[in-house]
């Protein structure tokens, strides 16, 4: 199953774009991943396999989360998180 392209949160709408050119990051490293708030897009790198493209995604879902709750989790806790949060969504989509 792919990874959802719409995403409800809070009742706003947020679009995920699967995408192989993705801006680089503040060490010039290619993203994985990105939450925009201001256009309420969260984009995927698709240079990653499957599973991190899974992974990535609910890093991402986080950020928007974070976003719509107005609360601060942080890369801390969002990177202890992230790979349990796919298991179980892919659990779930997956059996
Ligand atoms: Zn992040």
């Amino acid at each position: 199953m792919k990874i959802p392209r719409l995403l409800t949160i809070k009742g706003a709408h947020w679009q995920v774009i699967i995408t192989r050119t993705l801006k680089y990051g503040e060490n010039g490293e290619e993203l994985l991943g990105l939450c925009d708030p201001s256009t309420r897009c969260l984009y995927i790198n698709k240079k990653q396999s499957e599973r991190q493209q899974w992974i990535t995604f609910c890093h991402e879902y986080c950020h928007a989360w974070e976003h719509e709750y107005e609360i601060k989790l942080g890369h801390r806790i969002i990177e202890k998180v992230e790979s349990t949060m796919a298991d179980f969504v892919q659990s779930i989509l997956f059996g």
